[in-house]
């Protein structure tokens, strides 16, 4: 049984995600490709819901957010203006027993000394820097000219984008542009399943404002966010604020928060909050030379806005939804029988599947039928699993390892066979508990509903 301190418990965990087809690794028939991921059908709803969620309170329900989509490939300009291309490095080493590259700020020490993680060996070279920067050429020819980047952040495109969405969408001093897509960094050690990866996605937010407006929303956002991870389930126990000492904090950046949680693999960086100054505008009207200024209309001053960005990781936060979910308890049945039941205790907000629905016996037509309308009139509003499979009990535990948190069984009562008054009635069966109960069909919808948006 996995506890939360079970060595094994990611193990376990890594396991499951490929059994039900959460993750896999990436091209992994020929071989597999380090820190590259895909994700199976309930990966891909499980991520869907984590950024429809983020956008739907980072963006829809505020009036003072905008959203931008910008492109992967970057003008290498962009990136030299921004500081990635001198200075986005880890410092490397190679151990000169196994040839292994190692991030020289993650080495292994025994008795003082430094040594590698893979060998042991303690024959390692002098650390120099690496850049993390995904290079690609643009065209037919590949020379220094054509040379382009993908993206090892979402940010940069909001802040050379910066003019033309003010200029667009009419927004007044503070408001914020957000972004969700793909990054990629090629780190030097990927590791810990999803949580370091060569290609992750970011959702960030860069809310720009006035100098004197940058302390006091830094401690807004930090705040904003925390709600945001207990809002899908994370506890606020087991998220820690880290204040980034000054000697750690980009020299730009007047304060920084990390906002980490408890993995089975230690406490980690979820996202980070910064206030980054004006620093990114001013980097960028020096290297394109076209002003990035804003006029307020009733101080009439002139000025590059500084800007505070909540910059959170997909991939961290699905994993920190993996693991929180992540549970195994003993079940006895009527029979006195017990057995382990893995269960992924989603939040229903962000469980893939909301609903599975089950004809009682595949076959007896009446059942199926009925069941087939009962998914129909839910598939529209919520992501739904039908399935007729095997007894009820296993088509149950296939929902509990999936994170199902509602099942909805129709029976010979649903039909009306015991009598009227259950006639189009269905069982509802929790997750957690397992109880269940009785609900109308007519009633199902205005049930669920609030329960899973
Ligand atoms: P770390 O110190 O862990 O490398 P970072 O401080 O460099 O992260 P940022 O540049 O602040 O990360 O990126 C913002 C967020 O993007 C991080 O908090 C994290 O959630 C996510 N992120 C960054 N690098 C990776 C990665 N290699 N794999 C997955 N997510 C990442």
């Amino acid at each position: 049984m996995s506890t939360p301190n079970d060595p094994q418990r990611m193990e376990r965990i890594v396991s499951l995600c490929k059994r039900r087809g959460f993750i896999f690794q990436s091209s992994e028939i020929y071989g597999g490709l380090n820190g590259v991921w895909d994700f199976g059908p309930l990966g891909t709803e499980l991520k869907r819901n984590l950024k429809d969620y983020w956008w739907r309170m980072m963006v829809r329900e505020r009036d003072d957010v905008v959203g931008l989509d910008g492109s992967i490939i970057t003008h290498r300009a962009v990136l030299k203006a921004s500081g990635h291309e001198d200075t986005f490095s880890d410092p490397m080493v190679d151990c000169r027993t196994c040839k292994a590259r190692l991030r020289a700020d993650q080495l292994a020490e025994k008795n003082g000394a430094k040594q590698c993680s893979n060998c042991g060996g303690k024959d390692l070279t002098e650390p120099r820097a690496f850049n993390l920067m995904l290079r690609t050429h643009l065209g037919a020819t590949e020379d220094e000219s054509s040379i382009a980047y993908l993206r090892p952040e979402t940010a940069q495109s909001i802040f050379v984008q910066f003019k033309n969405v003010l200029d667009t969408a009419r927004k007044k001093l503070p408001f914020g542009i957000a972004q969700i897509g793909k990054a990629f960094r090629n780190e030097i050690n990927p590791r810990n399943f999803i949580f370091r990866s060569r290609e992750f996605e970011q959702m960030e937010l860069e809310y720009f404002c006035a100098p004197e407006q940058g302390m006091q929303l830094l401690d807004y956002w930090l705040e904003e966010r925390l709600k945001f991870y207990e809002n899908i389930g994370i506890p606020r126990a087991k998220l820690h604020v880290l204040t980034v000492p000054d000697a750690d904090r980009a020299f730009y950046s007047k304060g920084t928060y990390d906002i980490e949680y408890e993995f089975p693999f230690g406490v980690q960086e979820l996202e980070g909050v910064a206030y980054r100054t004006n620093f990114d505008l001013m980097a960028h009207q020096t290297g394109s030379g076209k002003p990035l200024e804003y006029f307020d209309e009733e101080t009439k001053a002139k000025f590059v806005p500084h800007v505070v960005e909540p910059s959170a990781g997909v991939d961290r936060t699905l994993l920190a939804l993996i693991c929180e979910a992540y549970d195994e308890e003993t079940v006895t049945d009527e029979k006195g029988k017990s057995e382990v039941r893995t269960v992924m205790r989603f939040h229903p907000r962000m469980a893939p599947i909301k609903v599975g629905v089950f004809p009682l016996l595949k076959n007896k037509p009446e059942l199926v039928a009925k069941a087939r309308e009962v998914h129909s009139l839910l598939k529209p509003h919520m992501m739904t699993f039908y399935d007729e499979g095997g007894a009820i009990g296993r088509r149950y535990r296939r929902q509990d390892e999936a994170g199902t948190p509602f099942g909805l069984t129709i029976d010979f009562e649903t039909l009306g066979e015991r009598g009227d008054e259950l006639r189009n009635t269905v069982t509802l069966r929790h997750r957690d508990s397992m109880q269940q109960e009785r609900v109308k069909i007519a009633e199902l919808l205005s049930r669920l509903l609030p329960l899973v948006q």
